[in-house]
């Protein structure tokens, strides 16, 4: 299955924090890096005062379900340290899964496509880098949804894929 995966830090070393997530997602078994997008940095949507945002989308091959999918996301962001203590709040690193193939999933626990993807620059311009033209489980070309109004700028350089 193709996947796509949004990370996010803003906390400590961001860059690092993203690098890392990326060669930790590479070791999960059953996950296979095979693209990132460009190093985007964001101000933050929502949430208390914070600090600005690195954010990359990866596109995945994964022969895990998503419920797995979603269990080794949850591992690494916990391997990277990050604690789930003010909701919206500062995370050193943040792990959503946007796209599973055209699957459409919505149960307690995991929610594909991401349910706010579409609302937010920061997924939304990573994401185009990759797919020219994403369309959703439920026809929405989101090369026709209004780009959010949000600070994003190119400033850093790309993260590297583990051979
Ligand atoms: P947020 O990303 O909205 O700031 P969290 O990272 O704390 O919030 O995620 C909270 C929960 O969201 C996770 O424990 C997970 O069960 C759930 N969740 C639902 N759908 C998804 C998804 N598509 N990707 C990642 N987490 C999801
Ligand atoms: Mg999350």
């Amino acid at each position: 299955m193709q996947a796509f995966l949004g990370l996010g830090s803003n906390m400590g070393s961001r860059l690092e924090a993203l690098q890392r997530a990326l060669d930790l997602l590479s070791t999960e078994a059953g996950i296979r890096v095979q693209r990132c997008s460009r190093v985007w940095e964001t101000d933050p949507v929502g949430g208390p005062e914070q600090d600005d945002f690195l954010n990359v989308v990866l596109e995945i091959d994964t022969d895990l379900t998503p419920h797995d999918l979603l269990a080794a996301c949850n591992r690494v962001e916990a391997q990277l340290g990050r604690t789930r203590d003010v909701h919206w709040g500062p995370r050193t690193i943040d792990i959503d899964i946007l796209l599973i193939d055209d699957l459409t999933i919505a149960d307690g626990s995991l929610t594909v496509p991401h349910p706010r993807m579409h609302e937010r620059a920061f997924v939304l311009l990573p994401l185009l880098e990759l797919l020219p033209d994403p369309v959703l489980p439920d026809g929405t070309r989101l090369m026709d949804v209004r780009l959010p109004d949000q600070p994003a700028r190119l400033a850093f350089p790309p993260l590297s894929i583990p051979a």
